[in-house]
């Protein structure tokens, strides 16, 4: 089948078996690769008594169809598994170049299986697949993991995807790092490097390959991806992420209210302009990274050459972790907010659920919810980086206090016995920053993404202020009022579905070339002839099955919420507004043809998007 490799390579760490199995075409034409294809496969798998730090619980290392050819950000992966935080539908995305080099061995994807007696990590050379011993790896954070393995192996050319103490510790929101020649890349969100840690596998290497990925047109593709970059370029968004990182966004987005701050209490902060791209760009940027074949490059490479966060040349920090790790937290020093994700992604955790958990934790003991009884003698304070490093220390061990933050906010909740309207996340992940008073499309965005509040799930505050609008618009994605609420759930519907044939292309959505681009690279690799009715079908079938599996996790509408923490009025940019959820959750089901009182798609969509073969599960 152009566009694959045909297999998927299936690895059993209980018995030590590995085997490649070819994919099956039927399933792959419906759900393209990537998330779409994981989904489809772990609905059979995972049952909603599985246990996501099981051996049951597979792990999903997937490419797509354009992974690796000459079309822009085709080097990303995307790994799924049951998420340990959520108990739902775990996805993350990594930059990087390692899809590609999995690509160029062979193969479309990776499942892990089962759980591993002793520490292993899994080696990819030259056709040939082993298991082997990872003690020497094992306590290691990402970085030096990476160096050990160059070493070990004699070669700083591999492709290395790693879990830090964290994920060996099977803290909730342990990531899964892709150190990169200086650069780094991180699937951060919904804890899938304690799915890895589980199963005590350290990493997975690739060395590099040879294969050929065989698409139906090359000089078509060729062509088309040439073009792609072009447009690409000439979008303002790429502009601005490309001259001053994703951190460019930060002034604007605290001008809109949407870095709300100390912990979504605040609407705007006056650090903003310190932790800004502008501020990063005089201070320590040293240049650009990026991930494969991409145009844009928005990744920063940092050094800070004096002070108590002196540091050689290092990944800088994005967007989400200057949120997270900074204006968060109050802590407006861009050197310790650098240092501080940077200690994140060594130790392997994400920084948004490790930021918003900790201000979670600062907020309740302000608030005399929690005390230094709990605490374990700390007091929390705002702006303390001393303090959050610790923490993060704490948290990555699981020791002391940082054994209960290991759990997320909504585990640090639940003990106790805190209302979940104070804690912000939905559906048990933690909230990015992207507000949804700042733009209420983002309201629908969280409460109905497929692994809780992501803002990748539909960038719609980028779509509304039209930085995106040629990749978008033409699709049916609506520019209306950010502060409006009423008629954003198409607009929003039309994104999500198109993030999730993105997630299984897989592109990374900070590029957005127009949709026929897209379209036309995807039939000159799969030999198709889709249009853009024919994809968005795709992409609604995708979501939709990700939906079927949250629901078979027992989710219900009941979960479609967002807390109240996100939802009071604030000065500032937000200008204290707030979303008319009920319309919107209304117009949102009706726009999905989804039961209002279950949550379920109905029959008649399950037929729409052939996927009538799950309405007995679902319906009964
Ligand atoms: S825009 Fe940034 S994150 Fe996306 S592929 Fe390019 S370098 Fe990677």
């Amino acid at each position: 089948m152009n566009g694959y490799l045909n297999k998927l390579l299936y690895v059993n760490l209980t018995d030590l078996k590995i085997e490649s199995v070819p994919l099956d075409n039927q399933i792959t034409r419906k759900f393209v690769g990537g998330a779409g294809l994981a989904c489809r496969l772990m609905y059979d798998m995972v049952e909603r008594s599985t246990d996501p730090l099981g051996p049951e619980n597979p792990l999903f290392f997937m490419t797509g169809p354009l992974t690796g050819t000459s079309v822009p950000t085709t080097g990303r992966t995307i790994i799924a598994a049951k998420s340990p935080l959520t108990r739902i539908w775990g996805e993350s995305a990594c930059g990087g170049t390692f899809a590609a080099w999995l690509r160029f061995a062979g193969y479309d994807g990776i499942v892990v299986e089962g759980q591993a007696k002793n520490s292993v990590y899994l080696l990819i050379s030259e056709g040939k697949t082993e298991l082997k011993d990872a003690s020497f790896l094992w306590g290691k954070d990402t970085f030096e993991t990476q160096k050990l393995l160059e070493k070990e192996l004699n070669d700083e050319g591999v492709r290395v995807m790693c879990i830090g103490p964290a994920g060996e510790n099977k803290v909730k929101f342990a990531s899964i790092v892709h150190p990169d020649r200086g650069r780094k890349a991180v699937a951060g969100r919904t804890g899938l490097g304690a799915v890895m840690g589980s199963k005590k596998l350290k990493a997975i290497v690739i060395q590099v390959g040879k294969a050929e990925i065989p698409v139906a047109d090359p000089e078509g593709l060729k062509t088309q991806a040439k073009e792609m970059a072009k447009t690409t370029m000439e979008n303002f968004a790429s502009q601005m992420f490309q001259a001053l990182g994703t951190a460019g966004y930060v002034d604007m987005a605290n001008a809109m209210g949407d870095l709300s701050s100390k912990y979504f209490t605040v609407g705007d902060n006056a650090d903003a302009y310190n932790l800004s791209g502008a501020t990063m760009q005089e201070k320590i940027l040293i240049k650009n990274t990026g991930c494969y074949r991409c145009p844009i490059r928005c990744g920063r490479e940092v050094e800070i050459k004096e002070g108590k966060y002196q540091m050689p040349p290092s990944p800088g920090p994005e967007y989400e972790s200057i949120g997270a790790l900074g204006t968060n937290l109050l802590i407006g020093d861009l050197n310790a907010v650098t240092y501080l994700t940077l200690l994140c992604d060594k130790l392997g955790m994400d920084t948004i659920s490790c930021g918003v958990t900790i201000g979670f934790a600062i907020y309740a003991f302000e608030k005399s919810l929690l005390s230094t009884a709990e605490t374990g003698g700390l007091e929390l304070s705002w702006g303390d980086a001393e303090l959050v490093e610790k923490l993060l220390q704490l948290i990555a061990t699981r020791q002391e206090f940082g054994d209960l933050l290991a759990e997320g906010a909504r585990g640090l909740a639940e003990k106790f016995e805190i209302s979940q309207d104070e804690v912000a996340t939905v559906k048990g992940l933690e909230v990015p920053f992207h507000d949804p008073r700042a733009y209420h499309g983002m309201a629908l965005t969280y409460a109905f993404s497929t692994r809780g509040a992501c803002h990748n799930h539909a960038d719609h505050y980028l779509a509304t202020i039209g930085n995106i609008g040629p990749g978008v618009y033409p699709l049916g994605v609506e520019s209306t009022d950010r502060f409006q609420s009423e008629g954003k759930a198409k607009s929003v519907a039309v994104l999500e579905d198109y993030r999730a044939l993105y997630s299984s292309l897989i592109m990374c959505s900070f590029v957005n070339p127009p949709p026929e681009q897209v379209i036309n690279a995807l039939n000159c690799a799969l030999g198709t002839n889709y249009d853009i009715p024919a994809i968005k079908r795709i992409g609604e079938r995708i979501l939709t099955m990700k939906r079927l599996f949250n629901l078979k996790m027992g989710l219900t509408a009941a979960d479609d919420r967002l807390p109240k923490i996100i939802l009071e009025p604030l000065e500032g940019g937000q200008d204290k507004h707030v979303p008319d959820l009920e319309l919107m959750f209304q117009e949102y089901y009706a726009v999905r043809n989804w039961d209002r009182s279950t949550g379920k798609p109905s029959r008649d969509k399950l037929k729409e998007l052939e996927l009538e073969e799950f309405i007995p599960a679902i319906w009964g």
